[in-house]
């Protein structure tokens, strides 16, 4: 079946599912296959489940009318997003970026809410198949569309663009993340900018961080929007304060970090007409969930948990945050950062290195890859030798930074932190 006559079954619905735990009555099942699990065979099932159709790519599985064979299911899905994002009247905006492109889509989503119907990426479904169910999940009632995009290689970000076809981009930033699949920070601006390439090529508008050198040396050729100059940082206490012209906005964001998060979102709702006491209320409702850089009272401790994911950029960024913070007795723990590759063990000494100078009152790092870096830090092999170590020790009126690889899970040190 061509693409057409796919989009004439998708539209009796509009609706799309690839996991028959949860079927919607009346969609299409597209059975994509993972590392552990060929969706085919449980085409029959979405069935009984209630979908109307399923898309298959295996022809021992067609054994029904409305089971459909393609060539290839994960490409028929990404084909019919493209073509109903060709028939959505409404602007896209894409994000990605090494850190922050949730954060980010979050605030431009709360800002844009405003005023507009928007449909924002759900979560953190930013990949190959994720973007696509984004764009499907898009009506023609949606007015603006929020695309996060993430890549692990390159290549990625150029198919996502193809499929997502925005009218504007914004790149948060270019960090050291998942260096194993781009071999270098240089391949990171390199696959990061294939965002760039395709707004350049189809001469669409770029948002720019104009105090980003590589944002505005990799957008000299682009239609761009600069954030103003008369958006300001204030101060990062330990929530980043900003103004713009006379007006004061206090967020619920810590790190230094997410003002560049909030500057963009600031300027995508002055570009879209969103009033500025709207910009403001959106930005100060905005609280971050997920253990994104959450701040969490216990007793008379103050904890910093952003162990929601960590990567050489942002765990740089989070130390020199917390050196900016006044309080009196300061503690971090860090845990070990992946998917780093042959630079793993430099990256994890530049880290202790960082913090070794700032002298923190106390400095932890925890897994196997900080225990091989020579520091000052106390280092523990892996999670439980820092419990037993947290069952004996009592902080008071300590400032704790916990920061870690979404794999060492390191919200687990709430429980053992008296
Ligand atoms: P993912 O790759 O998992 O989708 P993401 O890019 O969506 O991540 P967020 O989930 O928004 O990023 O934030 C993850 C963490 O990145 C935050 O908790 C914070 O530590 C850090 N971070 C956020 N914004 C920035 C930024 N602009 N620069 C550096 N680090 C940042
Ligand atoms: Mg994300």
């Amino acid at each position: 079946m061509n693409i057409e006559g796919l989009y004439e079954l998708f539209k009796k619905s509009c609706l799309v599912d690839t996991d028959t735990r949860n079927i919607r009555k009346g969609s299409i099942f597209f059975a994509l296959k993972g590392a552990n699990f060929n969706g085919n065979k449980f085409a029959e099932e979405a069935l009984n489940k209630g979908a109307s159709y399923a898309v298959v790519d295996e022809e021992e599985y067609k054994r029904k009318g409305n089971i459909i064979l393609v060539e290839d299911v994960l490409t028929s899905l990404q084909k019919l997003a493209n073509y109903h994002r060709r028939q959505l009247k409404c602007p896209i905006i894409a994000l990605t970026g090494s850190n922050g492109k949730t954060t980010t889509k979050e605030l431009i989503n709360v800002v844009l809410s405003k005023k507009y119907k928007v449909n924002a990426t759900k979560g953190n479904l930013n990949n190959h198949i994720g973007v696509p169910l984004t764009l499907l999940s898009m009506t023609e009632d949606t007015e603006v569309g929020v695309v996060e995009m993430g890549a692990n290689h390159h290549k990625e970000i150029a198919l996502l663009s193809g499929i997502a076809e925005p009218d504007f981009g914004y790149i948060t930033n270019f960090g050291k993340a998942h260096l194993e699949g781009f071999g270098s920070v240089e391949g990171v601006i390199e696959a990061k900018s294939e965002l760039y390439d395709f707004l350049i090529v189809n001469d669409k508008k770029v948002f720019v961080n104009p105090s980003d050198k590589i944002q505005m040396q990799k957008t000299e050729k682009a239609k761009r929007i600069l954030f103003s100059s008369d958006i300001r940082f204030e101060e990062v206490n330990p929530f980043v304060k900003l103004s713009y012209n006379t007006v004061q906005i206090q967020s619920n964001l810590i790190g230094k970090y997410n003002y560049n998060n909030i500057a963009v979102a600031i300027t995508i709702g002055v570009q879209f007409d969103v009033a500025m006491d709207d910009i403001k209320e959106a930005i100060e409702s905005y609280a971050p969930d997920n253990n994104r850089s959450q701040i969490i009272k216990k007793n008379s401790n103050k904890i910093i948990l952003d162990a929601y994911n960590a990567n050489p950029t942002s765990v740089q960024a989070a130390i020199e945050n917390f050196k900016l913070l006044k309080d009196s007795f300061k503690v971090v723990i860090l845990g070990d950062m992946f998917e780093l590759g042959e630079n793993s063990h430099k990256e994890h000494q530049y880290i202790v290195d960082l913090m070794d100078a700032c002298e923190f009152d106390e400095s932890i790092v925890v897994g196997a890859n900080f225990y091989d870096t020579t520091t000052n830090s106390q280092q523990f092999i892996n999670f439980e030798s820092l419990k037993e170590k947290l069952l004996t020790k009592k902080y008071t009126n300590a400032t704790i930074l916990v920061k870690g690889s979404r794999g060492m899970a390191l919200e687990r040190v709430l429980e053992y932190l008296n």
